[in-house]
């Protein structure tokens, strides 16, 4: 039996994307569209396009056609309802974060989570939003931490760069019965390992500058309403905003307040550059994920190696969570050298990494992590999230597998 696009997988969905939708011409790709105004034939549908009884566009800083030609695809990749892209990853967490919560609001998050999130929620405590952090590797945590102006639950799933994994079900359970809203941030996982609206999410977080565009030439971010949620509950919409399907409220408020408002809007070349990227996703996931497994469990086996954090590794305290959860452990693995003074010195005998920060990358990239990215945060801070001063964190890319290995186990043997 032949199948309708609705039946296909991930990549056929993936790189049908844009022809699907009737491009211009017949191209295969939605074309970059650079005008930030959008004329009319006549005022009635200018005024339609406000107010939003015609579909449309009116200033690029509000989306244009190619950056919705994106957003149809993360849908899709994401299982969603709607998506709204962003100039960044967080961009588009602060959209999240400063439209649906406001001063008085209680917001529980993981402690495990990216240092600029961190540094993002000590933001939001001056503006009057209380923050708990807690272990959200174990849902009993989060419950504890529940006040009556609970409003939102923010996790990742594997983070970074310790690797913990949050557990996903049992908070996306609290949630739907008490009516939280559960954002989880799906960067390191990606929609083709993990979609998040299995297991409850109200809202998707992906940075699409990591593994969805994965080339490293682009910068976006994206929040996808993954329609669990009923925004007809919410408190913090707004009344211009409380009109029509409730299952549109909270993304036209993120889309309105923080997109149009705040203006952090995704371009149409990087939006360009990260469709084309995306239709390799899952090609890429399993090219570096497989990686990343070889070189964890060489490390792991390692004696001049102390610790290793890998999901896909049996030790890894939320393995089976893993296995259960995602198609694949990803590619970020983190790691302790036995001889902690050798952690700089190490990475400069490598020869195949890239020294330097980011995610989800074609090439292998490696950072130490307390002298850089978690350095701001100070010694405290980084050991209740476990980070050791020595910690190692490895993007691992798609070069071929023996070249990474042979190249870690010449600087780990200092040749
Ligand atoms: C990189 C990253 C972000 C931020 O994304 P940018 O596109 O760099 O702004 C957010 N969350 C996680 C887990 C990340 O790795």
């Amino acid at each position: 039996m032949t199948r309708t696009p609705s039946e296909w997988g991930f990549t056929s969905l993936t790189v049908h994307n844009d022809h699907l939708s009737g491009v211009e011409a017949g191209g295969i790709h939605k074309p970059l569209h650079t005008s930030v105004q959008f004329g009319y034939g006549s005022s009635a549908e200018l005024v339609g396009v406000f107010q939003g009884s015609l579909g449309g566009f009116n200033y690029a800083r509000q989306g244009t056609p190619t950056t919705a030609a994106l957003e149809t695809c993360i849908t899709r990749m994401e299982g969603g309802r709607g998506t709204v892209s962003f100039a960044s990853g967080m961009a588009a967490i602060s959209a999240v974060f400063t439209t649906l919560l406001k001063a008085g609001d209680h917001l529980v998050a993981s402690r495990f989570i990216f240092g600029n999130t961190n540094s993002l929620l000590g933001t939001l405590q001056g503006l009057g939003i209380r923050v708990s952090l807690v272990d959200a590797t174990e849902v009993a945590n989060v419950e504890a931490a529940l006040t009556r102006e609970t409003r939102m639950v923010f996790v990742e799933t594997i983070a970074n760069p310790g690797t913990q994994i949050a557990d996903l079900e049992g908070i996306g359970a609290l949630c739907a019965a008490k009516k939280l809203v559960f954002v989880v941030d799906n960067t390191v996982t990606s929609p083709w390992a993990f979609q998040p609206a299995k297991i409850g999410a109200s809202l998707v977080v992906n940075s699409l500058t990591k593994s969805i565009g994965g080339h490293g030439d682009a910068l976006g971010g994206a929040v996808t309403d993954t329609g669990n949620f009923d925004w007809s509950d919410y408190p913090n919409i707004f009344p211009a905003y409380r009109k029509g399907d409730a299952g549109n409220w909270g993304l036209t408020q993120i889309k309105k307040k923080a997109l149009r408002d705040m203006g952090a809007a995704l371009s149409p070349d990087a939006a360009h550059r990260i469709a084309i990227g995306a239709e390799t996703l899952a090609l890429r996931m399993k090219a570096a994920s497989g990686n990343a497994q070889a070189l964890a469990e060489f490390l792991a086996g390692h004696p001049a190696v102390a610790a290793v954090h890998y999901p896909g590794l049996a030790s890894h305290p939320q393995h089976e969570r893993a296995k259960r959860l995602f198609r694949c452990a990803s590619w970020q693995l983190s790691f302790e050298l036995a001889d902690e003074a050798d952690c700089l010195p190490f990475i400069d005998r490598l020869s195949l990494p890239i020294i330097a920060t980011g995610l989800g990358d074609t090439r292998t990239l490696i950072i130490p992590v307390a002298h850089t990215i978690f350095w701001e945060m100070g010694p405290e801070r980084r050991e209740s999230m476990g980070i050791a001063d020595s910690l190692i964190r490895v993007s691992v890319g798609i070069e071929e597998r023996e070249d990474i290995l042979a190249d870690f186990a010449a600087a780990l043997e200092r040749r």
